[in-house]
């Protein structure tokens, strides 16, 4: 029995030739222009019974940003008999991106004539398609109706007329050109994603994603938005991840690195990380109506650092430096806080009475790693006092339990989170401290295909700040790529949930 083939098929001869040379041993196949002629090709397909396909070829673009020789990879299509998602292609466009190619991620709606006309682009347009072209609906569906459902799909095009410049103009002509050498680097890519297909295992960390104070933190802004005039303005990333300041930023937030950047008597969110003493004093001396949205976690560690400086202890905060909420804890008593990062500045540190020493925690610290820190301290200092409960919190202590839970079985563990997230980079080396190769990836697009490319079981999770929905994304790109099994391993349940501050509440 012959293998089932990865396919690629194009409409135009032009591009069938430009991919033919980029691709080797993999058949590329005309199916002609037009879903009239993609029917009468339909038969085709049949025969050649493909195990991966790949639709490439050029496109127009709708969305105004989009310029000539831009790369579309489809998360749907449709047309006017429906609309299929696709969720596959996540790795290849972190390979395109690699490659150097501008690559944008949308709807492309087919039609079943070329579309020249400025209003009837920005007719479609409106209805949230990026890009269009004339066979990929026709394709997907036949093959969505017909094939094996776990059949990898993508859907690749490359734009040549844009919003403002539509087809049959001059400027099309090099524009044509350029798309089609576009078009040939994304052969070796292809190749690659194609050859990601098959079934897999993944093994789900539980508990992972939001905490309790992400949760709070997200919906004051929320309630805030609904509340108050706008701009309603946010001191620093309300959490440390891109996708949650990018939605909010949608609802109507405005995220600033510093009071000053917020006029005078308008409302300002503090973030989840904390502030310092003088920014709370700069607010009110500037008659800001603060909202704050401070983890309960993070604050008690602000009130344990108090307290032992109000007796006379140096401080010592184990933390690491720049990060927001050490930023705000060291504000509390400048000068009296000192930072120790690691267990070697541990060893080294020096105050001025041994035995008035206190240490605290930032709330996101890797467990080991902190216990290293700490017992140097204490070695070191064999009075020194701490908080009688944990600062690390129980978000961050529960989710590094949990990628522990898995990362000795899998190949490969994927780490949903931003690179600004502490706990996430936290889940990063608790994994690869257990000899597992470990990656973070704001969402499925930064997944690279070499990571996928020998494992067979995934293991996947998310730091505390990365919505749930990010998660599920990964696990729809690995089943759309082949059939899963999913485990979930729970270590903890979680039920926690903090009351909201004052200006939000009630
Ligand atoms: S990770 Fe911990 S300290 Fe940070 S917001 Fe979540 S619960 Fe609070």
């Amino acid at each position: 029995m012959t293998e089932r083939p990865f396919l690629v098929i194009t409409a135009l001869r032009s591009e069938q030739f430009a991919l033919a040379g980029a691709l080797s041993g993999v058949p590329v196949e005309r199916c002609g222009m037009g879903p009239a002629k993609v029917r009468q090709w339909l038969p085709r397909l049949a025969e050649i019974n493909p195990a991966v396909v790949a639709v490439v070829g050029v496109a127009g673009g709708l969305d105004p940003s989009l310029r000539a020789g831009d790369v579309v990879v489809a998360t749907e299509v449709r047309d006017d008999k429906g609309r299929r998602v696709l969720r596959s292609a996540a790795p290849l466009v972190a390979e395109l991106r690699r490659q150097g190619l501008t690559v944008r991620t949308g709807p492309i709606v087919s039609t079943d004539h070329i579309v020249g006309g400025v209003d009837e682009r920005q007719r479609l347009a409106a209805t949230g398609a990026i890009a269009v072209d004339m066979e990929s609906a026709e394709i997907v569906r036949a093959l969505s109706d017909t094939a094996d459902p776990s059949l990898p799909i993508a859907v690749v095009r490359v734009v040549v007329d844009t919003a403002y410049t539509p087809i049959a103009r001059l400027r099309t002509l090099p524009a044509g050109a350029k798309a089609l050498m576009v078009l040939r680097r994304t052969g070796p890519a292809l190749q690659k994603w194609a050859a990601l297909a098959g079934p897999r295992r993944v093994l789900l960390a539980g508990p992972r994603s939001f905490c309790a104070g992400v949760e709070r933190a997200i919906d004051i802004v929320e309630l805030a938005l609904q509340r108050y005039s706008r701009p309603l303005y946010v001191r620093r990333q309300i959490v440390h991840n891109a996708h949650v300041v990018r939605d909010l930023e949608k609802q109507g937030a405005v995220f600033v690195d510093e009071l000053d950047e917020v006029p005078d008597g308008t409302t300002v969110v503090f973030s989840a990380h904390g502030v310092s003493p003088a920014v709370r004093v700069e607010a009110e001396r500037r008659r800001l109506n603060v909202i704050d949205a401070t983890c309960p976690l993070v604050a008690k560690v602000h009130s344990e650092a108090k307290r032992f400086i109000a007796r006379g202890d140096t401080v010592l905060l184990v933390g690491h430096d720049g990060h927001d909420e050490v930023e705000g804890t060291l504000g509390e008593a400048p000068g009296q806080i000192r930072l120790v990062q690691d267990r070697a500045e541990a060893e080294a540190i020096s105050v001025d009475d041994p035995d008035k020493v206190a240490f605290v925690l930032q709330t996101t610290l890797a467990v080991d790693d902190a216990a290293q820190t700490v017992d140097a301290l204490r070695r070191r200092f064999p009075l020194i006092e701490s908080s009688p409960t944990d600062d690390i919190c129980y978000a961050t202590t529960n989710r590094q339990k949990a990628v522990s839970a898995i990362a000795q079985d899998a190949d490969v563990v994927l780490v949903v989170g931003s690179p600004n997230s502490s706990n996430s980079l936290r889940l990063v080396e608790v994994a690869e401290r257990l000899g597992t190769r470990a990656h973070l990836v704001d969402d499925a697009s930064g997944v690279l295909p070499e990571w996928l490319a020998d494992a067979k079981t995934i293991g996947i999770t998310a730091g505390a700040s990365a919505p749930p929905h990010l998660v599920d994304e990964v696990i729809g790109m690995l089943s759309a790529l082949g059939p899963v099994e999913v485990d979930e391993r729970v270590v903890a349940e979680e039920d926690l949930k903090f009351t909201l501050p004052k200006g939000v509440a009630g």
